[in-house]
């Protein structure tokens, strides 16, 4: 399973600034008169007028998506991994670019990369979102993958991970957490022994990485979409009635067409 990594209150107030500097379009257009003007003061000028509007940005964290600007070159950067894997990994993320007009720029020096790359085993896969990359630290890891150099680890494994993560970084939020038609139909219970047994997460991790649902414009396409690569593989036990979700190794028709949609050729 991929984990969204938890952010720090800090670091979602800089997401936010992060991602109205980066494409204006990330900040829904019906915030107040008043909020847009503290936005605008927070990240054009670095001023927050009164504490409380600290709060008053945060409150902007959910409405936000976290688009790049569409033909954004986005440098990328390893830090550690085998060549081999490092080469495989460029290969597979470049399919997004069949589709989306963004380019992927491969440098070597991760202090100069936007994105950087390790492959620590203890951490699972996970990888920041679109524009919250911008708001990391240069030492700090912006996407890790956890079992790639695994001998168990199949061709269609790897494939279907670096696509999942890749479409994070390039601003996709997780597909079961899509609220469209009515979303997931959870059994709550079941959910939770799943999630904290099998990903050792705690109740409160099971609710940020399973059951919170994003707001509308930050997902994929006009229904649920089981196919996507965004979807967790979903047991038919921890749901109501016959839905399961299996493995996605592979862009979906409707990822296809929303990140094209979303990052048009010009
Ligand atoms: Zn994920």
């Amino acid at each position: 399973m991929c984990t969204i990594c938890r952010v720090s209150h800090h670091r979602n107030i800089k997401n936010v600034k992060n991602a109205f500097l980066e494409n204006k379009s990330n900040i829904p257009a019906s915030i107040s008169h008043e909020d847009k003007k503290i936005l605008e003061d927070y990240s054009f000028k670095n001023v927050i007028k009164k504490p409380e509007h600290i709060g008053r940005i945060a409150r902007m964290i959910l409405p936000k998506s976290s688009l790049w600007q569409p033909g954004r070159k986005i440098k990328i950067s390893f830090v550690g991994g085998k060549k081999k894997i490092n080469e495989k990994v460029k290969a597979f993320a470049k399919e997004w670019l069949q589709f989306a007009n963004l380019e992927f720029k491969f440098i070597t020096d991760p202090e100069d990369a936007t994105i950087r790359i390790t492959f620590k085993p203890s951490q699972g896969s996970w990888s920041a979102v679109g524009t919250d990359n911008l708001s990391f630290g240069i030492d700090e890891a912006t996407m890790n993958f956890g079992w790639l150099e695994h001998p168990s680890t199949t061709e269609a494994e790897f494939r279907g991970v670096v696509l999942h993560e890749f479409g994070h970084m390039i601003g996709c939020g997780h597909e079961h957490e899509s609220p469209k038609n009515g979303g997931v139909p959870w059994l709550k219970k079941n959910a939770y022994d799943y999630y904290m047994s099998t990903q050792g997460w705690n109740k409160e991790e099971v609710d940020e990485q399973v059951f919170d649902v994003y707001s509308k414009n930050q997902i994929i396409g006009t229904t649920l979409d089981k196919k996507s690569i965004m979807m967790y593989a979903i047991p038919n036990w921890i749901t109501k009635g016959d839905f399961e979700v299996g493995w996605n190794y592979d862009l979906s028709t409707s990822d296809k067409t929303f990140i094209k949609k979303t990052y048009p050729k010009t």
